[in-house]
């Protein structure tokens, strides 16, 4: 069984490379942030709760998000392991992590703050199959339409400039220190998420001694 966490600042890269991790070895892909967005969508209660502060780029306090994270890690359906993205984002989240669960390695997928800037602005969702493109390298099309169902392309709500500047804030306010707890277990490897996807998989695999890509 496999434990990874993969940590990044937006437009890092995490959601995709964690997919190709996961869809190769078996694993289960955990993403809080698309949990909370389920959640928000479904006008659930716990969805009330985090709008504000995910459309604001703040972070969710450590009780809610911890609640989540064990609530679905307690689903035991990842027999093979997982790759959990979006946490811990917290010194707090952090402890309580290494305290529940042993992991096997934390992949930190590293990106200039210029860069995350730029990727995050391209980024579109579609409105109604929820696929992922980028007017950078991954554009539709047809402009504004999905390729695979034809809705309507849009910006994530906490994808503004005032948002995306909070959000690195706090990456880099809470995150980075992160990493030196991780680090102290050895159990960190720092990728360059500058080049193109393959490459980035690539090396990460490489990094953590795993098969490559089929
Ligand atoms: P993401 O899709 O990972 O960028 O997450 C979107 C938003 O969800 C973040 O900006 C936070 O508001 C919230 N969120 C996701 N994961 C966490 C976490 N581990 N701690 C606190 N807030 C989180």
């Amino acid at each position: 069984m496999r434990k990874y966490v993969i940590i990044g600042a937006q437009g890092s890269g995490k959601g995709t490379q964690s997919l190709l991790l996961a869809r190769d070895l078996d694993l289960v892909h955990i993403s809080v942030g698309d949990i909370f967005r389920w959640h928000v969508k479904s006008h659930t209660k716990l969805g009330a709760q985090v709008r504000r502060t995910m459309s604001a780029g703040d972070l969710v306090g450590d009780d809610l998000v911890e609640g989540v994270v064990r609530e679905r890690l307690d689903q035991h359906d990842w027999n093979y392991g997982f790759i959990i993205d979006g946490f811990p984002r917290s010194r707090r989240q952090t402890e309580f992590f290494l305290e529940s669960y042993d992991i096997d390695g934390v992949i930190h997928l590293d990106l200039p703050d210029e860069e995350v800037r730029r990727r995050v602005l391209a980024r579109r969702l579609c409105s109604k199959c929820g696929m992922d493109y980028n007017l950078i390298a991954d554009r539709p099309t047809q402009e504004g339409r999905c390729d695979v169902c034809g809705g309507e392309l849009v910006a994530r709500e906490d994808d503004t400039e005032d948002a995306i500047a909070e959000r690195l804030r706090n990456y880099r306010a809470k995150t980075d220190p992160i990493l030196e707890l991780f680090g102290r277990k050895e159990y960190v490897v720092t990728v360059d998420a500058r080049p193109d996807i393959e490459t980035v998989q690539r090396t990460i695999r490489e990094e953590l001694g795993l098969p490559m890509p089929r």
